[in-house]
């Protein structure tokens, strides 16, 4: 990945985002708010806007999209992806360019990221049910020798069964967690965005 594939994930991400926005809003409606569709949509499209005039670096696009989260997203959301963005900026700082090898510390650093800002552990159906596993999937899959798309669309399936997965848990944490076990039987909107991230990544390196 260099700033030319990042870029071009984003982009592809915040059209993502703007097609799913329903569905969002639909399992957020369920066991939230109602707003995760809108909010994540208002702060993709920012980040869309803010692109188009950019000509910084690799770790400078992560940089962009972390402020542009923070300042557009609100909600926990924001804060939280507005994390996992500033801290892989930083682990990206003075790359050009990252291969296979690099994702795992990468994605290490993203969910460490949530797990602080989050005060949330594994099994609690949050977004961090998907980002927990993806660092040692990545280690895995480069020790293999694979080259940066297969891992990429290894991670991208692995975030799909952990989000879908999320179906079957009971939050503890957010609001869904007011819920109780009446949280049971719907996925986590944090957790789907989650995995559509990883497969705009797919289907950008594609
Ligand atoms: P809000 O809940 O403030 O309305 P959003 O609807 O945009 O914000 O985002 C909700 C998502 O944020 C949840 O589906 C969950 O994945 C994630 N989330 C909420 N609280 C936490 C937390 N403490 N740790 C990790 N993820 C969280
Ligand atoms: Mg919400
Ligand atoms: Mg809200």
């Amino acid at each position: 990945m260099d700033v030319t594939v990042a870029k071009a994930w984003f982009q592809r991400y915040a059209d993502v985002i703007s097609e799913e926005k329903a569905l969002l809003t639909r399992l957020d409606s369920a066991i939230g708010d109602g707003d995760h569709g809108a909010n994540m949509a208002r702060g993709w499209k920012a980040v869309q806007e803010e692109l188009e005039s950019f000509t910084g670096g690799l770790s400078d696009a992560f940089l962009l999209v972390s402020r542009t989260l923070i300042s557009k997203v609100g909600g926990a959301s924001g804060p939280l992806y507005g994390t996992v963005f500033l801290r892989m900026s930083m682990a990206l700082k003075g790359k050009e360019t990252i291969d296979e090898t690099d994702w795992s510390n990468l994605l290490q650093q993203g969910a460490e990221g949530i797990a602080q800002r989050g005060k949330v552990t594994g099994g609690e159906k949050t977004m961090y049910d998907v980002w927990s596993v993806l660092p040692q999937a990545a280690e895995e899959t480069a020790q293999q020798g694979e080259d940066e798309l297969t891992l990429v669309t290894r991670l991208a399936q692995i975030a799909r069964e952990k989000a879908d997965a999320t179906q079957e848990m009971k939050a503890t944490k957010g609001r869904a967690a007011y819920l109780g076990d009446r949280s049971i039987g719907h996925k986590d909107p944090g957790a789907e965005s989650t995995a559509l991230l990883f497969d705009a990544l797919r289907s950008t390196l594609a």
